[in-house]
């Protein structure tokens, strides 16, 4: 067995710290880092963050984006949902048997993650880290430097490719003692503690969940659900209107040919963006919650809204009355 390693290096404090204590036993490190849109580490993204970390470690580093064909584990994961709608179990048996496949392609003889045993809820359990590691198909062949004592060992222990005895027996969601160990390496700063990901956001889960049971999780809608409020209209049709300018702009970029946007006529407010199939009072009703979003004149009750095609240049117009907060809320995703 090689003293090479593939670690799976998100930037954040544990796997820097895997990461640390297997180059300090002098193992030759490969890292990777996968991203998918749902990532959430820093504004500049989790790839920037771990792209820093390998740098200041001198470790050459991968990343790969593999938004496309995660969308298709979140669709039907074979281990279910965490409290969102984070399928983790099957997130990691995917990015595991990627990790795999670069460890054979790299030469490197194991892989070395920063996997804390009980961290997190639902992948870092004594039973789903033995389900991933027997479903990626790398038995024994996963280290985690972290807790590796509270394991059995893997095969680099076994083969002395590893000492076991200089590895810790971390456990738990307290960060403690992962910070005290920071400390005795002098690595201080660690922008991405725990990891990052939108799945597990309640607000962006609901919103996710609305788009699979309607089945409509592609990647532009995905896309969409971090912009804007999401209204559901009804089984066919989705309404979702800018917050700010900022908002206004991602959802004009991401409409698509035939998609209808309305706006107030000659009043600040927002874009809204209608997706799916209507009918005359469907868009009525759209018209009407988002002119409740215009910045309005108050003796004022209509709004003049128009609407447009994506593509078109022909402007409709229609007076809405903005729609009662009560109701709005009642659509909102
Ligand atoms: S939190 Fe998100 S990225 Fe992390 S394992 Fe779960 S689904 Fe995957």
């Amino acid at each position: 067995m090689r003293k090479k390693a593939v670690i799976l290096l998100s930037g954040g404090l544990d796997s820097t710290l895997a990461a640390k204590l297997m180059m300090k036993q002098g193992i030759e490190l490969e890292a990777i880092n996968f991203v998918t849109t749902f990532c959430t580490c820093t504004k500049k993204g989790c790839q920037h963050q771990a792209s820093k970390v390998a740098s200041e470690l001198g470790i050459r580093i991968t990343v790969k984006n593999i938004t496309g064909e995660y969308l298709e584990i979140v669709k039907n994961p074979r281990f279910g949902y965490g409290s969102g709608a984070n399928p983790c179990i099957d997130c990691r048996i995917f990015t595991f048997r990627k990790a795999k496949a670069f460890m054979e392609e790299t030469g490197a003889s194991f892989v070395v993650t920063g996997e804390v045993l009980g961290e997190r809820p639902m992948s870092q359990r004594r039973e789903a880290m033995m389900t991933i590691e027997r479903e990626s198909g790398l038995e024994r062949l996963i280290l985690r430097p972290l807790s590796a004592k509270l394991f059995e060992p893997t095969l680099a222990e076994e083969e002395g490719v590893v000492n076991r005895e200089a590895l810790l027996k971390i456990s738990g969601r307290s960060r403690k003692p992962q910070i005290e160990l920071a400390r005795e390496l002098s690595l201080n700063e660690y922008p991405c503690p725990a990891g990052g990901c939108l799945l597990t956001d309640p607000r962006f889960s609901k919103r996710a969940k609305d788009l699979l049971a309607h089945n409509d999780f592609t990647l532009d809608n995905v896309m969409l659900l971090k912009a804007g409020r999401h209204f559901r209209l009804s089984e066919e049709l989705k309404l979702i209107v800018g917050r700010n300018e900022k908002e206004n702009e991602i959802i004009l970029n991401l409409s698509k040919a035939g998609d209808l946007l309305m706006a107030a006529k000659d009043l600040p407010g927002p874009i809204a963006l209608l997706k799916g199939r209507y009918l005359d009072n469907d868009l009525r009703l759209a018209l009407a919650v988002t002119a409740r979003y215009v910045d309005k004149n108050e003796d004022y009750p209509l709004i003049l809204m128009q609407y447009w095609k994506k593509g078109d240049e022909d402007r409709s117009s229609y007076e809405a009355a903005p729609m009662d907060e009560k109701k709005v809320e009642r659509m909102q995703i």
